[in-house]
């Protein structure tokens, strides 16, 4: 069995190791294939690629990029994208470009609930200033005593009518999937538990992003509670969907680590099924 995992963080987004270190991390635990899906940003592939070479592992060029979609935010993922693609680069560039101005209006909030000094603060632990989140204010506010850890982080702030929370406009679900596979890639919705739409609601997503020339959807990922593996096996494949497996790693300590899911349940058919890249794998483990 091929461990694959197409999900996961570097510190050129909102997770905290340099893409070379998450690579590393994920041979270490015994992955055979990894997606670097950094948010909005694809500036982590080419040290993750040189630092597969070496592992002996698969990289596949990957992106999460966050679109507005029914009012709620939801996030694509890209897999075997070019990251080099003009189209690709230059609609996740405008998208970080909101995240600063974003970033900006969630410091000015979190300044009118009496916390000063948000928005440096955040930018202090973005390694790349260009991409800025929700996630490098969680820790800002972790370190200054504003919150005991990064869960109490999002559930005090930051989160929906709470101080640091504001409204912002993502790009649309026909452009992200467009980008996607305009690059050469597939579209993928990422850990679908986590959206606050009813079943109808879900149901008009999944039916758009299909008609839009999306694929795939995590089925198994971090973000998912083991009873809910099922419910999203059976909508992949009652939606003709191809099904994701992805730990979403982003540090250390937080959240299910790389390569340590259960597996796809037998009826998926996964999104890497005649991947040419992965048959290495697969003639080595018969041998
Ligand atoms: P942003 O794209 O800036 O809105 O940040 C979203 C990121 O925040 C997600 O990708 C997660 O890494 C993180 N996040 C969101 N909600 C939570 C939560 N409840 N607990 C921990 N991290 C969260
Ligand atoms: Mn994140
Ligand atoms: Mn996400
Ligand atoms: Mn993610």
């Amino acid at each position: 069995m091929l461990n694959i995992d197409l999900h996961c963080h570097s510190n050129v987004s909102d997770g905290v190791l340099p893409p070379a270190e998450v690579v590393a991390r994920a041979a270490a635990n015994g992955v055979h294939a990894l997606a670097l899906t950094d948010h909005d940003d694809v500036a982590g592939i080419s040290a993750a690629q040189m630092a597969a070479n070496e592992a002996g592992l698969t990289l596949i060029p990957g992106v999460e990029i966050s679109v507005s979609w029914g009012g709620q935010t939801v996030h694509i993922v890209g897999l075997r994208i070019n990251p080099q693609h003009s189209e690709l680069a230059a609609g996740l560039h405008a998208i970080r470009l909101g995240r600063i101005e974003r970033a900006r209006r969630m410091g000015d909030d979190l300044a009118r609930a009496g916390i000063a000094g948000a928005y440096e603060g955040a930018y202090d632990f973005a390694v790349n200033k260009e991409m800025v989140g929700r996630t490098h204010f969680a820790r800002w506010l972790v370190a200054h005593g504003h919150a005991p850890d990064m869960r109490s982080a999002f559930r005090r702030f930051l989160t929906h009518g709470n101080p640091g929370y504001v409204e912002h406009e993502w790009t649309t679900l026909e452009n992200a999937i467009g980008w996607i596979r305009a690059s050469g890639g597939m579209a993928v919705i990422a850990h679908p538990g986590r959206y606050a739409f009813n079943a109808r609601e879900l149901h008009l997503l999944l039916d758009a992003f299909r008609a839009l020339g999306g694929e795939g959807i995590e089925v198994i990922t971090g973000s998912h509670h083991p009873s809910e593996y099922g419910k999203f096996a059976d909508l992949a494949r009652a939606f003709g969907l191809k099904a994701s497996r992805g730990a979403d790693f982003h540090a250390p300590g937080e959240g299910i680590d790389i390569g340590r899911l259960p597996a796809l349940p037998h009826y998926c058919q996964p999104v890497w099924q005649g991947w040419p890249e992965l048959e290495p794998h697969f003639s080595h483990s018969m041998a």
